[in-house]
């Protein structure tokens, strides 16, 4: 069978949750038995999210191939349970980079290369090579930005045109919009879906089905209106309202009938979800017995997105033991000059520090680390936070004037050092040592209780333990649990005497689902709720 397409624009604003319709509108289409998987086209030049700042972007969510890409492929992997691959993220700069390359190599010789055909081809050919490569029934595309963008347009040219050529039985445009109510009047106001649907047919897409995101159920009213101006049959206007977790919104989509109208557009024979345990496994995100309080303490807390995955993580397993997980976002800063305000930290169940790069707020994520260590409060270290609880060991345990080389060059004791590999790169795109590696685990050692022997984890650091050291630390009491390529590098860390106090040079929130909270996380959420 050829691979349909539904294709997810968004109008009125950004951050209306595109990403949640894409991945409930996938979730659906998995639970109704298909092969699906999504694809996130962003516009912004750069060649993926790896070189951008996470508190003006959001996470860099990496894939096990190694792909540095936008967070909302985090959100696909999390609803549909798929490992995906750096080619479903497309941004413009990985198609201008492949259309000028081919152009350098004489592949277009005496044409002229332009936006269109040869950038859209590019976008189409990208899209379908993917979909036919890993054998999709369904691709549920998510086109990034909102539409009237300069950005975006050859992307929506290319979409519109795959309509044309795949035809309309094999390709579908949902489109989100807002209905917002303004406080005084109390009704919702239609219009801003009716000019977004506007914009979007002006360049030739007509949406066949509208998700309209609002506070309330959207009114039978609203939804008339909408349907009226729109031309989009009033059963395809779906509301989108406030759900009590993301991941209700499957459910919320279907009880309006949403993939029966897909399945009628598309022709699918497969037109009813078989629940199975997801809705069990999405009540759990709002039915709670208590609380857990973790201090998440890291550099880039000013936006929560930065560390958006590590928040899933840890509400899965708070969903998975019945406790809501209250995340505080702590600057690291805070703590680099006064001990007093560290102790605010005993007020937390649990600490956490996430990844991080570079020296500011570096001496108050040690100080973190080593507090939390002296105080018996579980704690779980990732990336940097494995890296700098090392700094902290060697540092106050062992007495080493000890740092990461990438915090202090001429440190005397380099516990934490470049790998050697990385010496000689000067690029810093796609340069780290990145996505999946597997782990060995060490038996006897509270890694080996949560994984077994054998791990599969992802990653993305330049800097790592220097086995130098293994002996010092070693006899001190802090033990190197698990290890990759042979024993070179050092992946988890624990120690035996504390409570919990466990770190990983992986980063362990990229691998955890609703329902199958990934372990490390697991294990410290259940610490910090008997703490
Ligand atoms: N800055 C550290 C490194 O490059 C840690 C990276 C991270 O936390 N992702 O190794």
């Amino acid at each position: 069978m050829q691979s349909k397409f539904i294709f997810v624009t968004g109008g009125v604003m950004s951050g209306l949750g595109k990403g949640v319709v894409t991945s409930s509108t996938a979730k659906l289409l998995q639970l109704a038995g298909y092969r699906v998987s999504c694809v996130k086209i962003d516009p912004y030049v750069n060649y993926d999210a790896g070189t951008m700042n996470p508190v003006a972007h959001g996470e860099v969510f990496v894939t096990d191939d190694g792909g540095e890409c936008d967070m909302d492929i985090g959100n696909y992997e999390r609803f549909i349970d798929t490992s995906m691959t750096k080619d479903h993220n497309i941004t413009t700069g990985r198609i201008f980079l492949d259309v000028i390359r081919k152009e350098r190599e004489g592949k277009y010789l005496g044409q002229c290369v332009q936006i269109i055909p040869h950038v859209t081809d590019a976008i189409k050919e990208n899209l379908r090579h993917t979909a036919e490569s890993e054998k999709l029934d369904i691709m549920v595309v998510e086109c990034g930005g909102t539409v009237g963008d300069i950005e975006s347009l050859p992307f929506l040219e290319a979409l519109r045109q795959m309509q044309m050529e795949d035809g309309r039985s094999n390709t579908l445009f949902i489109h989100v919009t807002l209905a917002p109510v303004l406080d005084v009047v109390g009704e919702q106001k239609t219009k801003p879906t009716q000019h977004s649907v506007q914009e979007l047919r002006r360049i030739g897409i007509q949406p066949d089905l509208l998700a309209v995101r609002c506070k309330m159920p959207l009114s039978p009213d609203a939804s008339r209106k909408i349907s009226l101006f729109a031309s989009v049959d009033q059963k395809c206007v779906i509301s989108c309202h406030d759900a009590p977790s993301i991941y209700k919104v499957p459910e919320v989509l279907e009880s309006q009938g949403m993939l029966k109208a897909i399945s009628e557009r598309l022709l699918l024979k497969k037109s009813r979800p078989t629940w199975g345990d997801w809705k069990k496994i999405a009540d759990s995100f709002s039915k709670y017995d208590g609380k857990v309080r973790i201090a998440v303490v890291g550099k880039y807390v000013t936006l929560p997105d930065s560390y958006v995955s590590v928040y899933h993580a840890l509400s899965h397993a708070g969903a998975g033991i019945g406790k809501k997980v209250d995340v505080d976002w702590i600057d690291s800063e805070r703590f680099e000059n006064s001990h007093d305000k560290l102790a605010g930290l005993k007020d937390y169940d649990g600490i956490l520090v996430p990844g991080g790069f570079g020296k500011r707020g570096s001496e108050g994520i040690i100080r973190t680390a080593n507090f939390a260590r002296e105080n018996n409060i579980p704690y779980l270290g990732i990336c940097f936070g494995f890296q700098l609880a090392i700094v902290a060991f060697a540092r106050h345990v062992c007495g080493l004037a000890a740092n990461s080389t990438e915090l202090d060059a001429d440190v005397k004791d380099p516990v934490v050092d470049f790998m050697p590999e990385q010496r000689n790169i000067h690029d810093m795109g796609g340069t780290m040592r990145l996505g999946g590696h597997d782990i060995t685990v060490l038996p006897g050692t509270l890694a080996h209780r949560l994984y077994g022997s054998t791990v599969r984890r992802r990653h993305r650091h330049r800097y790592e333990f220097n086995l130098k050291y293994m002996d010092t630390i070693s006899k001190a009491g802090l033990v190197m649990s698990a290890h990759s390529d042979s024993g070179r590098r050092m992946e988890t860390l624990e120690l035996p005497s504390h409570k919990f106090y466990f770190a990983t040079q992986y980063h362990a929130e990229f691998s955890s689902r609703p329902g199958k909270p990934e372990q490390a996380f697991d294990a410290f959420v259940r610490a910090a709720a008997r703490s």
